[in-house]
């Protein structure tokens, strides 16, 4: 697969060559559509989809050059994840991370720390997990209690983590520590090398049946200084900006692939009614209209304030829908079905229960857009 994605980065430009380029590579590409069942293949095969498209340039589209990319904004970012999943092809396994963590890395970071780090999580050489829950602190992450003591070169830190998605396989973690006093003004994120000594991760098996997220204790970690991204006691706002990525190009990734899982449902259960049918397409337009309009404010370098958490809100809701009305038109298939089919719906709506939990539950943002957007009373 030699097929450069260089040329014109308009968002158009970039369309009609990354379609062609997956019609060219079909044949290559034709096993990454059906995904193996052992989570551990899973993980290797998406990782070596993510290789082919970085190798093909794709997934370098969006990033700026001096971090391993290859320019233009990340609308482009957008529209390669779009049309992979129009294509009918998984998102590669770091995807959601890489634009998660991934910008929040890029910004925040010492630029030595980013230019080493970035480029090989973007190539698939590596993958990151995002350490901020913890027993206690959810919602309320402001109450985390993950101690790092200052030791001069570096921190020593001691803690527990928990809901920390896919830390089985990680390489690095982008860490939530308290530094300081209580509350949003003693944190600081730290970019954490997972071997390190002290750090023993244990996998938490989700009610689709996949240890889907672990929990992480710290005894002691040594964590040196020049990890730190952004400064010591100024992790709220890279936590803010983590947070709000989730509703950026992830948002729109995950759009993508709940029109395309849309589609799959009209065709697997033609019977269903069209009105949930046009409901759950709906919803899932909306949603795309507004993530929309998130990417371009993103890509004009606006402040989103929090017009965001309606995009969280709508997402869930979306996403939730959609996986009722397939429960609805394939009780047996979700419920009792074998092979891969009915494993990946009944996965996806078991998952989709959890969509209005990670990345900021669902009451939170409601409280969000009642307090800051229609200025009700905090109680
Ligand atoms: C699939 C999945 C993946 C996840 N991955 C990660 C990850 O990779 N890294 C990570 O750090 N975390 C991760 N999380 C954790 C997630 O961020 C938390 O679950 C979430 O922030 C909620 O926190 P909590 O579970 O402690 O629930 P709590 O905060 O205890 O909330 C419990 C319930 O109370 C409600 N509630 C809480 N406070 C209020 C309030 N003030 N007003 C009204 N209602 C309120 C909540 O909405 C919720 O319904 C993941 C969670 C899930 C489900």
């Amino acid at each position: 697969m030699t097929t450069p994605a260089h040329g014109e980065l308009t968002v158009e430009a970039v369309r009609t060559r990354f379609t062609r380029w997956l019609e060219d590579h079909a044949g290559d590409l034709a096993r990454f559509r059906t995904l193996p069942t052992e989570v551990d293949e899973v993980f290797a095969s998406l990782s070596r989809l993510q290789r082919l498209l970085h190798e093909a340039g794709w997934i370098r589209l969006g990033w700026p050059e001096e971090l391993g990319g290859l320019g233009g904004t990340v609308v482009l970012r957008g529209v390669v994840s779009e049309e992979l999943a129009a294509a009918g092809y998984p998102p590669p396994f770091s995807f959601g991370t890489q634009e998660v963590l991934g910008p929040a890395v890029a910004r925040f970071a010492a630029p030595d720390l980013a230019r080493a780090s970035l480029p090989r999580l973007l190539r698939g050489d590596e993958t990151w997990c995002q350490g901020f829950s913890e027993p206690g602190a959810g919602s309320d992450l402001a109450a985390l209690r993950m101690r790092a003591v200052d030791a001069g070169d570096h921190f020593v830190v001691t803690g527990e983590k928990v809901w920390t998605s896919w830390a089985q396989y990680a390489d690095r973690c982008v860490l939530l520590v308290r530094t300081g006093a209580p509350g949003h003004r003693g944190i600081t994120a730290l970019f954490v090398d997972m071997d390190s000594p002290g750090i023993t991760v244990s996998p938490l098996v989700a009610m689709t049946g996949e240890p889907d997220f672990c929990s992480l204790h710290l005894d002691e970690v040594r964590v040196p200084k020049d990890r730190v991204i952004g400064a010591v006691d100024g992790g709220w706002a890279v936590a803010m900006f983590v947070l709000s990525c989730e509703r950026g190009v992830a948002a729109w990734q995950r759009q993508a692939w709940l029109r395309w899982r849309l589609g799959g449902l009209v065709e697997a259960a033609p019977q269903v009614a069209d009105s949930r049918v046009g409901e759950a397409f709906e919803l899932v337009h909306a949603l795309r209209l507004l993530s929309r309009r998130t990417l371009r404010s993103l890509a004009a370098g606006s402040d989103l304030g929090v017009l965001p958490s309606f995009d969280k809100l709508l997402m869930s809701t979306a996403e939730k829908y959609l996986f009722d009305v397939a429960l609805e038109a394939m009780p047996d298939t979700i419920l009792f079905g074998g092979g891969t089919e009915a494993r990946d719906w009944r996965n996806d709506y078991l998952y989709s229960r959890a969509a209005s939990i990670y990345g900021g539950a669902a009451e939170i943002q409601r409280n969000i857009v009642a307090e800051r957007v229609l200025g009700l009373p905090r109680e």
